[in-house]
């Protein structure tokens, strides 16, 4: 019978973080295999210019960095498997990894499945996602030029959702569910001191209205409702996006290993392993308080190098 390959690194995720892993696991002559998952190159492949990525002086286009890091890993033999994974059993070793009915074993695990946005869970919303509805403005801003637009959330997504729409739409409605924020104050300041950003407090979302125009789905407006009187409105609008903050990609590590409260990976200080030996975790779906592309790298960069010492240690330590 044919033996199985067992790799020395799995990385599941394929943004700045998975990528930065491969990179460094690569030049160590690791082999990395990458799987790239639902969205490969993650969340910057849905971003226009990057501006804050060191390096590029001018700023460059997110799907272009992510190109540039993927032929980087792939230049020191990283593979890059177009695949999503849909289970894991992390109990025997080497850990099991499957996607698309398939078993790949890894002697090291490295989770980098990123984050994604939230949303409310109307089935409102889910009906005209795509249709008026989004969650990504640097994605779909571009279309709603002069048109009214709601932002929902007071954090500092919606505050810059909402101050990047301000170069498209016509008139931008920030709707909080209460009458504090928590945006940082100058992201706040900057929102409230541009004349097409307007605020409604205390003010949730109940439906998303539209209708069906030359067979195509439209956003008309949306039913608010003050929290503090009860009293429902409508506000007119074509877009709406949703600005409330991200989730951890992390549903298939539940009751596997230790997540936070919130969903993230649990890591221990200055490091990227997780409770379990051999598993390391890194970029958005660990980290919830910095969420940047550079921070990401940072860590997929210390996931390759912890991953590398388990190795060596394993080598040491085998029968
Ligand atoms: P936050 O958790 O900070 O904010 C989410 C906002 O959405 C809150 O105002 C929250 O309301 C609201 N919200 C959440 N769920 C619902 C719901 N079901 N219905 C209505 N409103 C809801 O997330 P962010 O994504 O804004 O920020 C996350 C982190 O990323 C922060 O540390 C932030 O500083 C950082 N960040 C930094 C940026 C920058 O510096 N350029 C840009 C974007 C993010 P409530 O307050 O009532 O809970």
């Amino acid at each position: 019978m044919e033996e199985k390959i067992v790799h020395n690194v799995i990385i599941i995720g394929s943004g700045p973080a998975g990528f930065t892993a491969a990179l460094y696991a690569g030049r160590a002559n690791l082999k990395p295999i990458v799987f790239e998952g639902l969205q490969p190159g993650g969340q910057l492949t849905i971003t226009t210019d990057v501006e804050n990525y060191p390096g590029f002086e001018h700023g460059i286009l997110g799907p272009e960095l992510m190109d540039i890091m993927r032929r980087q890993a792939q230049r020191f033999g990283a593979e890059c498997i177009y695949k999503i994974v849909d289970k894991i059993d992390f109990s025997p070793h080497p850990f099991k990894v499957y996607a698309d009915g398939e078993e790949y074993l890894g002697k090291t695990v490295i989770i980098s499945t990123g984050a994604s946005a939230k949303l409310l869970g109307l089935p409102s919303e889910a009906e005209y996602m795509g249709y008026g509805v989004s969650a990504c403005a640097t994605c779909d801003g571009f279309f709603f030029k002069d048109q009214r637009i709601i932002v929902i959330g007071g954090g500092d997504t919606a505050m810059e959702e909402a101050i990047y729409l301000t170069k498209f739409g016509k008139e931008i409605t920030i709707v909080h569910r209460r009458d504090e924020y928590r945006a940082s104050k100058i992201m706040l300041d900057r929102a409230k001191s541009n004349p097409k950003i307007k605020f409604l407090e205390n003010t949730v979302m109940v439906e998303v209205l539209g209708k069906s125009e030359n067979g195509k789905k439209i956003v008309t407006g949306a039913r608010l409702k003050n929290v503090n009187t009860g009293q429902e409105f409508i506000h007119n609008c074509e877009g709406i996006f949703l600005g409330i903050g991200h989730k951890p990609n992390t549903e298939i590590f539940k009751g596997i290993i230790d997540l936070e409260i919130n969903g993230y990976i649990k890591t221990k200080k200055s490091s990227t392993e997780t409770n379990i030996p051999g598993i390391f975790a890194c970029g958005d779906a660990q980290d919830y308080t910095y969420r940047q592309a550079a921070t990401a790298a940072g860590t997929g960069c210390m996931a390759a190098i912890d991953a590398e010492r388990y190795l060596e240690h394993l080598k040491h330590n085998e029968p």
